[in-house]
């Protein structure tokens, strides 16, 4: 991470252009949590990167005074691998929607995930697509009505949280965007973390979801580091066993919906790995700009 000398205030690592999204949106709350956090750390802007993909969420970047990529739906992953391969001193940040990141560019998940890339995903999960204008997403509860829904989805929704860890997201949080303190808090741990990092954020969209609202979420949210229920981060099974409670509430009135850190542990990097490769490369056939192409040729043709 590049820092600056001079410190930035958050106001500064906004764009002059106005959000454009609905007043009350969820994903308000997420750019004031990223900005806090890079005037906390004191990040150089000129070494950032958001990347996006389509949806109302997709838009982040544009109000970041960082580098960003509106990239295409559901492409947002591939964008900021390539670009994280290219320049491993960007800070890259992903700003994407459950739609987006579990439906259209879910073949990119578990690939981008496994190779550790060290990138931070943010995904503002309102439960549908909203940009189109209401159409039922994999994180909607069953039942749910959407425009091209009328009678409800048959479908059963994902678990963010449970796949992400079974992918084996070295980093996988899950907060709610009408807390913004806890927000901020976890893209600061998510970061901090070198690795990939995963955060679910239960983001209402006032507009068009009457269900998951801030007074839906509010009572039903509980943190599961602060109340000792999961203190030990880099246990995977009970991480897994938290982590299949998080979408119960929409079968069980009672249910509470666990937000915190689930897992995190330390793995090497994709970028890492890379670099001992091209070192090994180096010391065998020389620089990879001039190699020793007689002796690469006679071992690949042995
Ligand atoms: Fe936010 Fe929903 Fe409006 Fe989109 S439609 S900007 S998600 S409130």
């Amino acid at each position: 991470m590049k820092t600056l000398d001079v410190p930035l205030k958050a106001k500064d690592y906004r764009s002059d252009i106005e959000p454009t999204w609905c007043p009350g949106c969820g994903d308000f709350g997420v750019v004031t949590a990223i900005t806090k956090v890079m005037s906390e750390l004191n990040i150089d802007p000129d070494h950032v990167m958001a990347v996006s993909g389509i949806g109302c969420s997709s838009r982040l970047p544009l109000w970041l005074r960082t580098f960003g990529f509106h990239s295409c739906h559901g492409r947002a992953l591939p964008v900021a691998v390539g670009a994280a391969i290219a320049n491993p001193e960007l800070t890259m940040m992903v700003t994407i929607g459950d739609g987006d990141m579990f439906s259209i560019g879910a073949g990119h998940v578990p690939h981008a995930v496994r190779r550790n890339f060290d990138m931070n995903v943010f995904c503002m999960d309102n439960n549908l697509y909203a940009l189109t204008k209401n159409q039922v997403s994999p994180t909607s509860r069953e039942g749910r009505k959407g425009s091209l829904t009328p009678y409800g989805t048959i479908d059963i929704p994902i678990n963010p949280i449970d796949l992400m860890i079974t992918y084996g997201a070295t980093f996988v949080a899950q907060t709610y965007t009408g807390n913004i303190k806890h927000t901020t808090d976890l893209i600061m741990k998510a970061i901090q973390h070198k690795g990939f990092s995963f955060i679910n954020m239960l983001s209402p969209c006032p507009t068009y979801n009457k269900e998951e609202t801030f007074k839906y979420y509010k009572p039903k949210v509980y943190d599961i580091n602060e109340e000792k229920v999961h203190t030990d981060v880099s246990n995977r099974l009970k991480a897994l066993e938290i982590a299949a409670t998080a979408i119960d509430h929409f079968h069980d009135a009672e249910a509470r919906i666990p937000i915190g850190v689930f897992y995190q542990v330390d793995q090497p990097v994709f970028n890492d790995k890379l670099n001992e490769l091209k070192t090994r490369f180096k010391t065998q056939y020389g620089s990879p700009e001039k190699p020793d192409w007689n002796k690469l040729f006679d071992e690949f043709t042995a």
